[in-house]
């Protein structure tokens, strides 16, 4: 089953979501996204919480 993580969940005012099969593949692209666009640097164990089934 796929799982997205959302921006939101994480506590901003972002409309971005991200869903992958893959939750590595999620995590990462979380994390480069935090800091790209939010110049915030989260933990992977954080990011992993955020986790949650697309849809
Ligand atoms: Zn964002």
């Amino acid at each position: 089953m796929a799982h997205q993580i959302s921006c939101e969940d994480a506590g901003m005012d972002c409309a971005f979501v991200v869903q992958s099969e893959s939750d590595d593949e999620l995590v990462e692209m979380a994390l480069l996204h935090g800091e790209n666009q939010h110049n915030v640097e989260m933990s992977e164990a954080d990011v992993r919480e955020l986790i949650k089934p697309a849809g």
